[in-house]
């Protein structure tokens, strides 16, 4: 039984994914971007407050998903050593896939 690539949920044979937001979503999310130096900027020279704004703001500007975008920057800031990683389980697309 295949697994949709981006729930992780099972799917028929006939699918690539179980529905239409989880591709989007799948291919939406393996095309953001996050510049190691603009997440560096975002964790050593923002605060929080600070750091939504800037994350919103990218997030219009490229026209992305806020929610992917926010995965995306906390995966790249844990893979730098800027947060702990905090995701209790591994269990979707989203948080498992590799840069
Ligand atoms: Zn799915």
């Amino acid at each position: 039984m295949p697994f949709c690539p981006y729930c992780k949920k099972k799917i028929t044979m006939s699918k690539a994914f179980c529905s239409n937001d989880c591709r989007d979503n799948y291919f939406h999310y393996i095309s953001i971007q996050t510049p190691k130096p603009f997440i560096k900027r975002l964790y050593t020279v923002h605060n929080e407050s600070e750091r939504e704004i800037e994350i919103i703001k990218y997030s219009k500007l490229h026209n992305m998903k806020l929610n992917l975008l926010r995965k995306k920057i906390s995966k790249a800031a844990v893979n730098m050593g800027y947060i702990e990683n905090t995701t209790p389980q591994h269990n979707s697309f989203a948080d498992n896939v590799a840069d």
